[in-house]
Formats: structure tokens, sequence, C-alpha cells
């Protein structure tokens, strides 16, 4: 088989990729090692930038994003017992986030692909990317007990953190930074009305805890834990009583609770491999970088890799220049530190770490002060938020 792009991973990065390049005429194949529903089953991001919802009209699956996702124009930081709120609308001029799932988004996705009739292999095993250091680059998997290969033009790897395409790059070439947290984010899912409409991150003295949503009826909430706690240790009223406890008393007091329908724990990272290409293999997404939770900015940065990457492959295909291409790596990855610097500062400023001094408490509290007391502290704040400009 032959196609000129050859995506491997259909998570939001090889998704938007995909559909980016059908709808400009681009030929695509997207290859996954796992399933339809095993993808659809993953739950993860929730809160987009304006880019990445461009992105999506661009790629003309926004329209039930637009019609169920939530508008949302600022969010809390709760601290010592009381909310202060972050105008990001009022602090970045007019701009806001759009609270829509990313099992919502990857649903979208994949239904604009199948009817575009753009070819997605699913249960893919052993994915390999080859010769991408040459002009002849080609993809292997198995399927049915068959080796089969792909021969291409360019190779989008989209496969995430563990996936093959970041392994196939020979160690030499690559360069790897990066941040372990000591301590991990214990999530549920239950469907029950959000304790607030807008988001709540909240700094208490028994550690970090995010009030999310997935809509109206579907809260998403998260406590910080222990990097090496059990989940079979968490019952459902530990959960809750934990939540509340690390809550301002007006938000506790009206917490509606139920049985949560997911519970996980995920742990925190920062990871930013350099550079991004690699002759004709890009590195999207995850694949590439991986930021803590704190500022949810994971699934954003995967889209604004898309971009630049889209951009460049539309500069090769149609205006026969490679200079789109060629400045993908340095584009997307100064885009990318910025928004682990501030993951990475959220992080610090929201959680308690198990070895933080009297000196280092004093530091967080006074930058929260700052924060809730400086327009100019607030608007930086509200500025990485909401997305920085491609
Ligand atoms: C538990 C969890 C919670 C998260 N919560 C948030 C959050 O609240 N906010 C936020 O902004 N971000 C969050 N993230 C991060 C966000 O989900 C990711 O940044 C986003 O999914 C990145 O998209 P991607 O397409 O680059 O990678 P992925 O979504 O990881 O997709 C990669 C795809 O590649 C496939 N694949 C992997 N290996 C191979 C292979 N060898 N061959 C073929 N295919 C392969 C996978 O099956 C998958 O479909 C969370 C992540 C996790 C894991």
């Amino acid at each position: 088989m032959r196609t000129q792009v050859a995506i491997v991973g259909s998570g939001p990065a090889g998704l938007l990729l995909g559909q980016l390049l059908t709808e400009a005429g681009i030929e695509n194949v997207i290859l996954d090692r796992v399933g339809k529903e095993y993808i659809l089953g993953r739950v993860r991001a929730g809160v987009l930038e304006e880019g990445t919802v461009g992105l999506m009209d661009q790629a003309k699956s926004g329209a039930r994003m637009h019609a169920e996702g939530l508008p949302h124009d600022g969010f809390s930081l709760a601290f010592d017992g009381r909310d202060h709120r972050i105008d990001l609308f009022g602090l970045t001029g007019g701009k806001r986030v759009m609270v829509y799932g990313q099992t919502e988004l990857t649903h979208d996705l994949m239904d604009h692909r199948e009817k575009s009739g753009a070819l997605t292999i699913y249960d893919a095993a052993d994915v390999q990317p080859h010769e991408f250091d040459g002009q002849l680059p080609y993809v292997t998997y198995d399927k049915g007990g068959i080796t089969h290969r792909i021969d291409c033009d360019f190779i989008a790897g989209c496969d995430g953190f563990h996936g093959a395409s970041r392994k196939a790059v020979p160690e030499r070439s690559i360069r790897t930074f990066e941040k372990v947290y000591p301590f991990g984010w214990l999530g549920i899912l239950a469907d029950v009305a959000p304790v607030s409409h807008e988001l709540i991150y909240a700094n208490h003295p028994r550690g970090f805890a995010l009030c999310s949503m997935r809509s109206q009826t579907r809260s998403r909430y998260y406590i910080q834990c222990p990097f090496d706690e059990k989940i079979e240790d968490w019952s459902d009223d530990r959960f809750w009583d934990e939540l509340r406890r690390r809550l301002p008393a007006h938000h506790a007091e009206k917490m509606i609770t139920a049985p949560p329908f997911e519970k996980s724990i995920a742990p925190l990272r920062s990871f930013v491999a350099e550079p991004m290409r690699f002759g004709r293999l890009f590195l999207v997404g995850d694949a590439a970088h991986i930021v803590p939770p704190t500022g949810a900015k994971g699934l954003n940065l995967a889209a604004s890799d898309v971009h630049y990457l889209f951009s460049g492959l539309i500069e090769h295909y149609q205006d026969r220049s490679n200079n789109g291409i060629d400045a993908y790596s340095d584009r997307a990855l100064s885009r990318v530190w910025k928004a682990v610097r501030f993951s990475w500062w959220m992080t610090m400023m929201m959680h308690r770490f198990p070895d933080t001094s009297d000196f280092d408490q004093k530091i967080q509290e006074a930058e929260l002060d700052y924060l809730t007391h400086s327009r100019a502290a607030a608007t930086a704040l509200a500025e990485n938020y909401v997305g920085l400009p491609y």
C-alpha cells in the first residue's frame, strides 16, 4: 500500500492531523495498536484552548463541540478557605476555554474520518517506522498473522508517550529532559452536577484538589495522593470525604456525591524529547512531550504540534517548499517549553510536596497571595491558561 502521510496513533493528535490532511486533499492512513472501542474508553483531558477549538473547526469536526461544550470565562483558585476567581475573559481581552471531554473530541474526529472514507487500521501490532532518514520511508505492522508495509512520503509519530515512533530514533540523535513529581492524581468521573459552574483548583494543607467537569451533569474530580497509593484503598466514601476536606466550606457543603463509574490514579511527569523531527519522521503530541495535568495543557499541546506540522505539510505539497517542515521542530518546541514551564509552575504552586520546608511553604503562600492581588500576575496566569498564540 502507498499513501502520502502514514500516521502512527489514533489519539487526538493523529486523528486531528488526519482530518486536516484529508480536508486538504492529502492522502493519509492512520494505524493504531488497539481498537476503536478501547480508544473511546480512555478518560483523559477536558479543557480546550481556543486554538484547539479552531483546529476542530478547521477539521470540520467542531459542530457537536460547539453545541454541547461549555465555554468557561474563568476558574477559581481556592486556598485559606476562600475562593479567588481568575477572570480569564477580562484579563485576556475576551479569550475563554471550552470544557469538552477528550473522549467526545476523539469520537467526533473518528466519526468524521469514517464518513470521509479515509483509512484507519486498528489492532495493528508491532508498528515500526523505517528508512525515515532517506527519501523512501515506510511503516510495517502485523495483522492477521501477516506483516504489511505502507510506503509513504512522511511518517507522523502520534503514538503517545509509550509508542514506537520515538523508540525508533537512535539514542544518539535524541535528547530527553524529565521531571517526575513525587505524587499522583486520584481521579473519578461521576454523574452528578458539578459543585461549581467553573473549575476549582484548590491548595490545601492535606494536598491539592481539582473540581472539573465534562458536562452539566457529569463531574470530574481529582485529589493529590502519594504516587504509590493503591486504588483499592480508596473506597468511594473515602474519596468524597477527602475531596470535601480540601475545599472551602461553602463548596464542600454543596457537593453532590454518587458512586463514580471511573476511578484511577495518574502519575505526574514533565518530559520533553528534542528535536521533534528526524528526517521524514515527525514526533507529535505525547510522543514528544508530557506535562502534568495541572493547567490542562497535554491535549492542547498535541493540537498545536498538529497545527505546525499540518502547515509545514501544506507548504510542502501545495507550495513545493520545505521551509515549514524544516521549521517544525523549532516552532513546536518553542511553544512546548512555555507550556512545560507553565504546567510545572502551576504544579509547584498548587501541590503539597513531601519534603516541603517551612521556607518553601511560605514562598508558595506568597505566590498565591501575589497572584490574587496583582493584576499583572493574574494576567500572566490567564494568558498561559487560555493558551499562548500559535
Ligand atoms: C490518565 C490521563 C489523564 C490525563 N488527563 C489530562 C487532563 O486532565 N488534561 C490534559 O490536558 N491532558 C490530560 N492528559 C494528557 C492528554 O490526554 C494527552 O496529552 C493527549 O491524549 C495527547 O494526545 P496524543 O494523540 O499525542 O497521544 P495519545 O492520546 O496517547 O494517543 C496515542 C495513540 O497512539 C496509540 N499507540 C501507542 N503506541 C502505539 C504503537 N506502538 N503503535 C500504534 N499505535 C500506538 C495509542 O493506542 C493511542 O491511541 C491525561 C493523560 C492521561 C494518560
